[in-house]
């Protein structure tokens, strides 16, 4: 089999891979929400593709993966290690999971990143609020998380919040050191959650980054009584092109609060440091953006060596982003504790592809399903008609 052409549609918000082969087969993938400027960039990758046998998915990657980086540079060889595997899964006639080793679980646990409710405001009553309505969500989830501190509007909503100025406009970019007012402020936060919780719901937060070392310290051991899933991204984290393994390893060994990071790096060398030094208690690499499912899987056996738990991201990683975290989920060591569920956006996308449960989440958890590779297929005839007009030719 070889591959004769590999294109880029932006689908809604997302954009698309498609493999092509001279067998009819194609496989498809897709990059996160918002990031139309990905396309030109996959295009990138398509000399160095075409005439090879997709199904030798490693010695494609070797090619390729070279050329990537931190999010969002590792996102194209992402989409197209999953549109591989799509591929391989079908000419195998198995479903992708067989293919990485096979599952150890019939469903996989997801929690609540991507259902979300509007926010009146950043006080502890409008977080206890949209806790309520996270928690009749019909989709049951055990785990939710919610954006506190400096992933969130905190820092333009509650005056005096940190010392540092707002830089604006650049998601997640604010850093300081934080007033003892703001402290205050996420610690009521969190325990006005919990009040709704109890201990039925597990709560996980995103963070940051963009936390001093002191202060993350400080809120970490502040909350240890309220045993929350992990703290995210306090250090570094979206869009930082670096880890840190030290600095978490100092946070770390400082709290009995689980620290969590890892959604933006890519590969698994870059994982090395912070896994050997054991300096988080749970990773969460993105299969969109570490380099492809194939990845995470090595990534989430090296982290089980080393006591480290697994949380994958993937709230921006839409319809088959969440086909191929149930394919590498299902598969995944004990470690596993849940991936981040995607919200599909605009809402037409579950009308152009089959193949997913309906529900889709029931009881925290989706079914994994049996079918050729990453087992969802585009409806062609109702996704044309969103394609833009420079894409028409996507599913010729
Ligand atoms: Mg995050």
């Amino acid at each position: 089999m070889k591959i004769t052409d590999l294109k880029c549609a932006i689908i809604g918000e997302n954009p698309v891979v498609r493999i092509t082969t001279d067998e009819g087969i194609s496989g498809y993938g897709q990059a996160e929400n918002t990031k139309p400027y990905l396309k030109p960039h996959v295009l990138f990758y398509k000399p160095y593709l075409l005439g090879e046998d997709p199904t030798n998915v490693e010695r494609v990657m070797i090619k390729i993966r070279r050329m990537g980086a931190f999010k969002p540079w590792g996102s194209s060889v992402s989409a197209i290690e999953m549109a591989l595997w799509d591929i391989a899964g079908k000419a195998a006639g198995l479903p992708v999971y067989k293919l990485l080793g096979g599952k150890v679980r019939d469903e996989v646990r997801v929690y609540n990143g991507g259902v979300r409710f509007p926010m009146a405001g950043s006080s502890p009553e409008d977080y206890a609020e949209n806790m309520r309505k996270m928690m009749a969500a019909p989709e049951g989830f055990s785990i939710i998380k919610q954006a506190i501190g400096f992933h969130s509007a905190m820092t333009r909503q509650v005056p005096n919040f940190f010392y540092g100025d707002l830089t604006g406009g650049a998601p997640h970019a604010n850093r300081g050191p934080l007033t003892e007012k703001g402290l205050k402020h996420v610690i009521a936060c969190v325990e006005a959650m919990k009040d709704v919780l109890g201990d039925e719901v597990g709560l996980a937060l995103d963070c940051g980054p963009g936390w001093m070392l002191p202060d993350a310290k400080r809120l970490a051991q502040a909350l240890e009584p309220l045993n929350v899933m992990w703290l995210e991204d306090l250090l570094t984290g979206d869009y930082t092109p670096y880890v840190s393994a030290d600095l978490y390893r100092d946070l770390t060994t400082s709290t009995s609060t689980p620290i969590h990071t890892g959604e933006q790096i890519y590969l698994r060398q870059n994982f090395k440091d912070l896994i050997e030094k054991q300096a988080v208690n749970v990773i969460g690499p993105d299969p969109e953006d570490v380099g492809g499912i194939a990845e995470l899987k090595w990534i989430a056996e090296y982290a089980d060596l080393h006591g480290i738990m697994m949380a994958p991201h993937g709230i921006f990683d839409a319809l088959i982003g969440l086909a191929a975290e149930v394919q590498v989920a299902s598969t995944l060591p004990a470690n596993y504790i849940a991936f981040e569920y995607p919200v599909a956006r605009p809402a037409w996308w579950y009308d152009i592809v089959s193949g997913l449960p309906d529900p889709i989440v029931k009881d925290g958890k989706i079914k994994v399903w049996d079918r050729p590779g990453l087992g969802v297929e585009f409806i062609v005839e109702a996704a044309r008609v969103h394609l833009n007009p420079e894409d028409a030719d996507f599913f010729d």
